[in-house]
């Protein structure tokens, strides 16, 4: 078979970035992410055999390879609460010339670094939001305690992984934290960035007030620890980068409410069950499982892989504004950030 074109859409973007949710379950319930309210008891997680398999995740992951994906993201839900995650890393790191990298609550890592890493993985993104046992127990509300995540990293670090911490801000809840996570994580090569706090999914009752500005963030860690821009690594990077004025390292900054960049955003989403989304907030998925379980072949799956792709009109943070009307958005452990 020919090799299809790397597709662009409506707004001239090709599709670089795949984030690939592996299961819509989490052992913690970020008051921002999963509510309790809403994530409790009854909640009905996905079975087992609705959650694409090991091999229907490596056929689509390579079939966007083909269309130019360059980033693999593996994300969930905790994506380490899927069972043999290091054979599927093995997999998607088999396709080759990709950055594969692993979107955790850092809770497991003490137990599967040694496994992710010989599976082949060479980076992870920690979420940390705070350094207060107290806040960040509140935060992920099920209690779990900050100095296990912190362990969690030390591991990431110590079989050999890249590591990035996310953070996200929440105001009045955790902004008191921004200049203690800084000096915790300055100096020690892990890049710190902050999250703006986004009005994904319809049930964490985001407010604009809660969301702290990326702008803010800066000035309240360059008060105390000077900064100053950095370039771009490269064309559409979501983070801002900002180096510490003594050279003891960066921090980033993705301020997607405040100053939304969809102009650039490459990224896909494939959710656990294997719906295709092209952004964030997008009301409804493509089922690509119902595809690849209704015997397509590999031509018909890059077809729609494309056909898809080269609709995609986007841009929902740079709308959010002018949005009045309230549509129905899928939940971030949905869809995996
Ligand atoms: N469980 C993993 C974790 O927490 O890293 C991966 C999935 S989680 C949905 C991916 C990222 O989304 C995390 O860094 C999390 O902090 C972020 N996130 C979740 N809800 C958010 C929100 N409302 N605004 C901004 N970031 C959010
Ligand atoms: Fe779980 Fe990650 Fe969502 Fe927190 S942010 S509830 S760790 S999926
Ligand atoms: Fe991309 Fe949608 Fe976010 Fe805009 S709102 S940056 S198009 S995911």
């Amino acid at each position: 078979m020919t090799t299809p074109p790397s597709t662009l859409d409506t707004l001239g973007r090709p599709v670089r970035d795949l984030r690939i949710s592996v299961t819509d379950r989490c052992n913690f319930r970020c008051v921002y992410c999963m509510p309790k309210e809403v994530f409790g008891r009854g909640y009905r997680f996905m079975d087992r055999k609705e959650l694409l398999s090991f091999e229907e995740i490596e056929r689509l992951a390579g079939a966007f390879v083909v269309h130019g994906v360059e980033k693999l993201r593996i994300t969930g839900g905790e994506p380490l609460l899927r069972r043999d995650l290091d054979v599927l890393i093995e997999r998607l790191v088999g396709l080759g010339n990709l950055d594969v990298a692993l979107t955790t609550n850092g809770a497991l890592l003490p137990q599967k670094a040694g496994s992710l890493v010989a599976a082949g993985l060479e980076r992870v993104t920690v979420s940390l939001d705070s350094l207060d046992d107290d806040t960040f127990r509140s935060m992920n509300d099920v209690g779990f305690p900050v100095t296990r995540v912190l362990d969690g990293i030390d591991a990431a670090a110590a079989a050999g992984l890249k590591v990035k911490i996310n953070a996200v801000v929440k105001r009045g809840v955790n902004d008191d934290q921004v200049v203690a996570l800084a000096r915790h994580f300055q100096g020690t090569g892990h890049i710190l960035r902050f999250i703006e706090y986004m009005d994904v999914g319809a049930t964490n009752g985001w407010r604009l007030d809660d969301v702290v500005p990326a702008a803010e963030i800066v000035s309240l860690i360059s008060a105390e620890l000077p900064l100053e821009p950095a370039e771009e690594n490269y064309r559409g990077e979501v983070a801002r980068r900002f180096r510490y004025a003594d050279g003891s390292g960066e921090i980033g900054v993705i301020a997607s409410v405040t100053q939304p960049f969809c102009g650039d955003c490459t990224r896909s989403r494939i959710s656990a069950e294997g719906r295709l989304y092209t952004c964030l907030f997008a009301t409804k998925g493509h089922d690509l499982r119902a595809l690849v379980r209704g015997g397509a072949d590999d031509a018909e799956i890059h077809a729609t892989i494309g056909r898809i792709g080269g609709r995609r009109t986007d841009r929902y943070s740079e709308e959010r504004s002018s949005r009045t009307a309230e549509l129905p958005r899928v939940e971030m452990s949905y869809i995996g950030g």
